[in-house]
């Protein structure tokens, strides 16, 4: 049976960065990373925006090769693990092979919510390498492509294919497009760029079922309606993997339980990124689906599993990019909060501030540069109650 020092359950992003964690610490522990996907680690954010809009960002730069140049890391793939037994520190594969391991991680990420519509190259629940090449075949013919979804897949999509000769129709469930999110002003901008780019927003509906035949989709919505198109990407957003951990008896809270050490009960096994629920130092218990988050947890996670004595610290931002709206933000963003602006006259660049009984719950920089987000992180860390006159102007537009 093989067997690793740091054995790595999940081939994402965070397993990319534990292994360069692990290695600032431990130069020659055997590391071994189980993926059920048939690629290593990919950097995704790409998938859903530079791979469809910066023509210099080309498909060689996704790979983030955690394996290459080191002969003690192994990656496997197509290896679902299936089993943890934590007396015998093994886990088991789907083929019944058994694994070893002297520290676990738990990376497994989240899984696309589903409808009950079949996956096929023509319906795509959005996720993985794999997804993009078969919507990157399918683009560039002028073809009739629906998305649904208002959250950051589907908007990311939908921005991507209409700029690459896609005729596009979004589906969602809100009267105006991010409108539970973002705050109404930039809401209302956000919807009539879609608009001006020449989206199909259909808005106020949910997809509620659909069908595949001679190489269209048809969805039935929930007003009775029927749209019939070439192929469907979905982004309902993710939910935890979190059965091994489940079976395996540890914590369920929303993702797997884990402290400031990003360690489970069981002293043996770690958990990170997408998957995991952790103490964060200002938001309190959190889950973030992020990369961040996922880059600094994952870190964090192979410096401690290899000795290091430190915590978890960072409180990760979150961002998304379309045609011309960046923003980043730390911390809830829910437009039913009370939300202060502070906003330059012609909306292009400002502030958003989002409150709950006096207190800041979540802070939105538009079009502002990374450098802020530590001023963002000290207002949600400042607890006392906060208004315009305390706000405005406290993170600088410049
Ligand atoms: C298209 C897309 C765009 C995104 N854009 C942004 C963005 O703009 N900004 C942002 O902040 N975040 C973005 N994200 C989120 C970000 O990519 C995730 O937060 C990050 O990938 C999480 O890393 P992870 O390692 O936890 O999970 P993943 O990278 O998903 O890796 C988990 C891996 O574990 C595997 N796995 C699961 N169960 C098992 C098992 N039992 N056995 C073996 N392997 C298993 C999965 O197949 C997967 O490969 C985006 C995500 C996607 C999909």
């Amino acid at each position: 049976m093989q067997r690793y020092d740091y054995l790595i359950v999940g081939a994402g992003m965070v397993a990319a960065n534990a292994v360069a964690g692990i290695r600032e610490h431990d130069r020659d522990g055997s590391i071994g990373i189980l993926g059920e996907e048939p690629n290593g680690p990919v950097t995704r954010p790409a998938l859903s925006k530079k791979l469809w809009t910066d023509p210099e960002f080309t498909y060689d730069k996704i790979w983030m090769a955690p394996e290459a140049d080191d002969d003690n890391t192994t990656l496997h793939l197509d290896a679902r693990v299936t089993q943890i037994d934590r007396d015998a520190k093994t886990v088991t594969l789907e083929t019944g092979d058994r694994v070893g391991y002297g520290k676990l991680l738990l990376a497994t990420g989240g899984a696309p919510v589903r409808l009950d519509i079949p996956e096929s190259e023509r319906v795509r629940y959005f996720r993985t390498v794999a997804d993009y090449d078969y919507l990157r075949e399918l683009a560039g013919h002028g073809l009739h492509i629906v998305v649904v979804g208002g959250s950051y897949i589907g908007t990311e999509l939908a921005a991507a294919l209409i700029q690459n000769d896609c005729r596009v129709t979004l589906v969602y469930p809100e009267a105006v497009l991010a409108g539970s999110m973002l705050p109404p002003s930039l809401a209302d901008r956000f919807h009539q760029t879609y608009l001006d780019h020449g989206v199909n927003l259909l808005g106020g509906r949910k997809v509620k079922s659909g069908s595949e035949s001679h190489g269209k989709v048809t969805l039935e919505l929930d007003d009775g309606n029927q749209l019939v198109a070439d192929a469907v990407a979905f982004g309902l957003g993710v939910a935890p993997c979190i059965e091994l951990a489940e079976n395996a008896g540890l914590e369920i809270d929303g993702g797997i339980v884990v402290d400031e050490r990003l360690t489970t009960a069981d002293a043996a096994i770690f958990a990170a990124g997408d998957v995991a629920t952790y103490p964060d130092r200002i938001l309190g218990r959190w889950h973030a689906e992020h990369v961040d988050n996922a880059n600094q947890m994952g870190s964090t996670v192979g410096h401690i599993m290899a000795g290091s004595d430190e915590t978890y610290d960072h409180t990760p931002y979150f961002y998304s990019t379309v045609f011309d709206i960046a923003w980043k933000a730390v911390g809830t963003l829910d437009s039913h909060l009370d939300i202060i602006e502070d906003a330059d006259a012609d909306g292009d660049s400002g502030v958003y501030y989002y409150l709950e009984a006096g207190r800041v719950k979540g802070v939105l920089l538009l079009n502002l540069d990374a450098d802020k987000l530590d001023d963002a992180r000290a207002v949600l860390a400042d607890t006392s109650t906060q208004d315009e006159t305390t706000l405005i102007g406290r993170i600088s537009r410049d």
